[in-house]
């Protein structure tokens, strides 16, 4: 029988198989723009190779790594190589991808400060910087989370238990069965995690009042229904399909004279606050109350990199409250007061290292540029008669062909042509083909190659 603990203490002092992830890792960037941007039919075949029955006895690990880059590399997408644009992805930033290597060995637990120091200093100095980035007020408590997902069941949280304790109703010890009634109000073009929170929370996917919105995807602040004290308000900066804004400073006012809350989804978009040509979009936000943001997507932090912030630190705490005899708060910031976790990594470092390695005139940078790019996109597919669907305001643009028929067509021979990958979606009925320019790495020369594509996918047919 082999002594797996001394083997282990081998594998740790020869470092040959960092050495050997290092080399597979350089290789994989080396080689990344050659790729095929989705992997090839023979790479995706070729990951029946994992299908085998789990080991018996321990497994080689340089092996392990050897398989690891040789089936699993190829069958990657290639999101970082600068011609990904599903979904609201964003690629990486190169220092937050070293630091992450770092803490990756660090293997900090980011619960307490007594776990961890020196994730609970990053975190401090995150909470700061990106509360200035996105003039919020001083004070604003920030959670780092997985992702916008759980982001915003972190701010409905807060904002369900906050609008409750006001009329007298304790939900995290009596629950929801027979509290005071609280309302939910949102647009009809919210995102499916926001139904995905209500119903986690016990607010109802249902049970909301929908806000009628215009051709962009925004509500429409005159059609808001009256609003008081017992009301949730739910708004968007960055429509998935459209990168369109709610009215968010309109709405904002009716919601503070009210004593409603508001929370703002701004898992792509409030990254538009942090430039001054986009900041517009995002006029008000310091009017809310609650806020979610992925560092993942707009600021190409790595995955998994969300934010929570909420103006009333005490409502967060109190929502994500955990008790437990053995649980050692300090003075200083004890991460999972703010998240719904305990044992979490260390996000924080990444997060530190792209806000530190941009500073404000990088972050303002990289956005202005995602949007240059996404109104390059829409300049070639429309001087190739292309129909842009949206008003491109910030990173994502809409697109179809003649008929829904061709742009179903050209959308399929597009996702396997290898030279670009966008998504598809229905807007207002009708199939469209979702470009969202969300990498520093995509160049101009990457948007004209992939505007090509297009062309030539559509006149395949
Ligand atoms: C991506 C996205 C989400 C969900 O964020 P995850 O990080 O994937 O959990 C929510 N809202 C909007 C507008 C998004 O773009």
């Amino acid at each position: 029988m082999t002594d797996i603990r001394i083997q282990m203490h081998k594998q740790l002092q020869s470092k040959s198989l960092f050495e050997n992830a290092k080399t597979y890792a350089y290789d994989y960037m080396d080689t990344i723009t050659q790729r095929p941007v989705f992997p090839a039919q023979d790479a995706i075949k070729a990951l029946e190779l994992f299908n085998e029955p789990m080991p018996m006895t321990p497994s080689e690990p340089l092996e392990i790594l050897r398989q690891l880059h040789e089936i699993g590399s190829p069958a990657t997408v290639a999101q970082t190589a600068g011609r990904y644009f599903g979904f609201v992805n964003g690629g990486t930033i190169p220092v937050a991808v070293a630091s992450k290597w770092l803490s990756d060995v660090w293997d900090q637990n980011a619960a307490l400060y007594v776990i961890s120091p020196i994730v609970s200093k990053l975190e401090e100095v995150c909470e700061k910087w990106l509360t200035g980035l996105f003039g919020l007020s001083d004070g604003t408590a920030a959670g780092f989370v997985s992702g916008s997902s759980t982001a915003i069941v972190c701010g409905l949280a807060a904002a369900r238990d906050e609008l409750l304790r006001r009329v007298g109703w304790d939900v995290s010890c009596k629950g929801l069965f027979g509290a005071p009634n609280i309302r939910v109000i949102l647009g009809e073009q919210a995102h499916s995690s926001v139904f995905k929170a209500l119903s986690l929370l016990g607010l109802g996917r249902e049970r909301v009042e929908l806000v009628p919105v215009d051709s962009q995807g925004r509500m429409i602040a005159e059609k808001v229904p009256k609003l008081d004290n017992t009301t949730l308000v739910i708004l968007q900066a960055g429509n998935v399909n459209t990168g369109a804004f709610d009215p968010i400073e309109k709405i904002c006012d009716m919601a503070n004279h009210a004593g409603a809350w508001v929370h703002i989804d701004g898992a792509f978009g409030l990254w538009a606050a942090a430039s001054g040509t986009t900041k517009h979009l995002t006029l008000g936000i310091e009017k809310a109350d609650s806020w979610s943001a992925d560092a993942h997507k707009t600021l190409n932090a790595p995955y998994d990199c969300g934010i929570v912030l909420c103006r009333n630190r005490n409502a967060l705490v109190s929502a994500m409250q955990a008790t437990g005899s053995y649980i050692q708060y300090s003075t200083n910031r004890d991460g999972m007061l703010y998240t719904p976790e305990m044992s979490r990594r260390a996000r924080a470092v990444e997060l530190w290292a792209a806000l530190k390695s941009l500073g404000r005139s990088g972050i303002a940078e990289l956005v202005d540029g995602l949007c240059e790019r996404a109104r390059q996109f829409a300049r070639i597919l429309r001087d190739n008669s292309f129909t842009i669907l949206n008003e491109v305001v910030f990173n994502q643009v809409l697109v179809s062909c003649e008929t829904q028929e061709k742009t179903k067509a050209a959308l399929a021979n597009l996702q396997s042509s290898g030279e670009c990958w966008c998504g598809g979606a229905l807007w207002n009925g009708e199939p469209a083909i979702r470009i969202s320019v969300c990498s520093w790495a995509t160049s101009e020369e990457d948007i004209i190659r992939s505007a090509a594509a297009f062309i030539h996918v559509r006149d395949m047919e």
